[in-house]
């Protein structure tokens, strides 16, 4: 179990540079400060704990770090223990460490910036593709799914971005069309109840949300409770 925290944090942290970086230059930047740009020590890569340690502060410079880092280390090894735990509904493990390793760095970059850059979905789309080996692309139902979507872009344009349709679009042809459409649902119950929670508590009215915090908790609610939404649906009451 401790190699996998261990891998969680350090694959956290690299994807989030990776999700940060508009090019190949993360190899280098991540060792960097972000506001003084002085070289990190070895030990300040460490994950959550560089950061526990010099109190969310650079090293150097005494400039605050994003706690962003903070959060996706630790969401990322929260969700790579817990399959050891709770056993996954939709038992593809492969599949759902590849989730965990691009969503999370994915939402907390939407939640802060509300975009979602385009080399992320390549990666995603690529690497989904070759680990299901296909399995789960169904040209007709997926091509369906992905009209859809678009038309339903078109009736929300000010409420959806592009990116999130591109990544629904992804996920269609990387999951059994059951497992996308209880995703789908989930992603807009949780959303829908977040959103109305916050909006008690906000003056303004919320009118753009990033929804990939809420495609990544839709998602892996359905990878733990896949078999039970199955056995709802075939088994009747
Ligand atoms: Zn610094």
């Amino acid at each position: 179990m401790s190699l996998i925290i261990v891998m969680g944090g350090l694959v956290a942290s690299f994807i989030y540079a990776l999700t940060q970086s508009d090019s190949i230059s993360f190899l280098t930047r991540r060792s960097r400060c972000d506001s003084c740009s002085n070289h990190l020590k070895v030990t300040d890569l460490i994950p959550v704990i560089s950061y526990l340690k010099n109190r969310g502060r650079c090293s150097h410079c005494h400039s605050r770090v994003s706690i962003n880092y903070l959060l996706v280390e630790v969401i990322t090894i929260m969700l790579f223990v817990m399959p050891l735990i709770v056993p996954l509904g939709y038992d593809n493990m492969l599949l759902y460490y590849l989730l965990v390793s691009i969503l999370i760095p994915l939402a907390v970059y939407d939640f802060d910036t509300l975009l979602i850059p385009t080399h992320m979905l390549v990666l995603l789309f690529v690497c989904g593709l070759y680990l299901t080996k296909l399995e789960h692309m169904d040209i007709s139902i997926d091509f369906l799914t992905v009209i859809i979507l678009h038309i339903f872009y078109m009736l929300f344009k000010d409420k959806i971005g592009y990116g999130d349709i591109q990544l629904f679009s992804i996920l269609t042809m990387i999951t059994p069309f059951d497992f996308f459409i209880f995703t789908f649902l989930f992603t807009y119950i949780i959303g829908g109840i977040s959103v109305i929670i916050l909006d008690l508590f906000e003056a303004s009215r919320i009118t753009k949300v990033p929804l990939v915090p809420f495609v990544a908790a839709g998602l892996f609610t359905t990878f733990y409770l896949y078999a039970d939404f199955i056995d709802i649906y075939y088994g009747g009451f």
